[in-house]
């Protein structure tokens, strides 16, 4: 059995957290630039060449990319093998108070839903576990503002629907809720499972390597289709028009009920924050 201190994750979390609210990842930042040469509206234009100045200027000076910085979703995949020592969930929290309080980033948490006091330090992160084979631990983490999370959803559909019917499900919200999500986006599709399961994979969608399709050639058509569809939205960069409302379509998909078809919509912003790492 492997065994791995909490102090170590705990630091690696802390810089994680750190790198992803300052550093757009590289390849976002070229989707970014390659789109700006491809738009022909010139508001998306502006629009797209101030995400990727406000990108520089935030890795250069170690400074926010959005000034919603977020809520910590940290997921944890395990080996069978390895061992983590000591209080994990408290070394967790303090990657995240640390994280937030050393380098001034806004503390966006309230400590309960209804009496909305906040928690002051961003605490506590949202923690998902996954046990894998082996003998190592992935570490991913993201950091999700609330302007995208609150336009993402869960339908649970009739198992009967068509293609084109589940198609038309995720064009009509990103009609209704794509312009106040922060474009362009990244959509994270999860269909299958259970409620929560589908929730689970429309995030962890978000890990995907840019324009890496599903491996199911129905499910590559169906982010492609949704991908063009999306973009002939003309909702564009900053919702203000133009062909760019989205970088990209990923679905994740589960074994599911023969009465059910949960499928999640999550919306990922512009500011595409998530850094991960394996020990
Ligand atoms: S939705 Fe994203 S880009 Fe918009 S304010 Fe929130 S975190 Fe920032």
């Amino acid at each position: 059995m492997r065994i791995i201190e909490g102090e170590e994750i705990y630091k690696l979390v802390k810089k994680l957290i750190e790198d992803a609210n300052f550093d757009l990842p590289l390849s976002i930042l070229n989707a970014l630039k390659r789109a700006k040469e491809e738009e022909e509206n010139p508001n998306a234009k502006i629009v797209l060449d101030i995400l990727i100045k406000n990108a520089e200027i935030a890795k250069e000076k170690r400074i926010p990319i959005c000034q919603d910085c977020g809520m910590v979703i940290i997921f944890l995949e395990k080996g069978e093998e390895v061992c983590i020592k000591g209080p994990l969930e408290e070394y967790l929290k303090k990657a995240v108070r640390e994280a937030y309080l050393e380098n001034f980033l806004r503390s966006s948490v309230v400590k309960d839903p209804l009496l909305r006091e906040n928690t002051n330090d961003n605490t506590p992160p949202i923690i998902h576990w996954e046990i894998m084979p082996g003998d190592k631990i992935k570490i991913s983490v993201m950091i999700k503002g609330f302007g995208s999370e609150n336009a993402s959803t869960v339908k649970m559909l009739n198992p009967t629907l068509e293609k084109e019917e589940i198609v038309r499900e995720v064009i009509n919200h990103v009609k209704e809720y794509g312009p106040n999500a922060c474009p362009p986006l990244i959509i994270g599709l999860g269909i299958g499972g259970t409620m929560e399961k589908a929730i689970y994979l429309s995030k962890k969608a978000i890990f995907r390597d840019l324009y890496e399709r599903n491996k199911k050639p129905h499910l590559r058509e169906l982010e492609e289709e949704i991908l063009d569809k999306v973009n002939s939205l003309n909702i564009g960069p900053g919702g203000l028009g133009g062909k760019t409302t989205a970088l990209d379509v990923r679905i994740e998909d589960y074994p599911t009920h023969i009465a059910g078809l949960p499928l999640a919509i999550n919306l990922q912003c512009c500011a595409i924050r998530f850094k991960e790492i394996e020990i």
